[in-house]
């Protein structure tokens, strides 16, 4: 599963935690902790 730090790729990742949706608009972003809960794990 996609996880802070990585480069997973443009797209929405759902936070496992708390389901907030983070937007990545660049395959060069890397996925930051979750805004709302500090969570580190996504799914797609
Ligand atoms: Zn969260």
């Amino acid at each position: 599963m996609p996880t802070t730090g990585e480069k997973p790729g443009k797209g929405e990742y759902i936070c496992n935690k708390c389901g907030q949706v983070v937007v990545l608009d660049d395959n060069t972003d890397t996925l930051p902790p979750c805004p709302k809960c500090g969570g580190t794990e996504y799914r797609k």
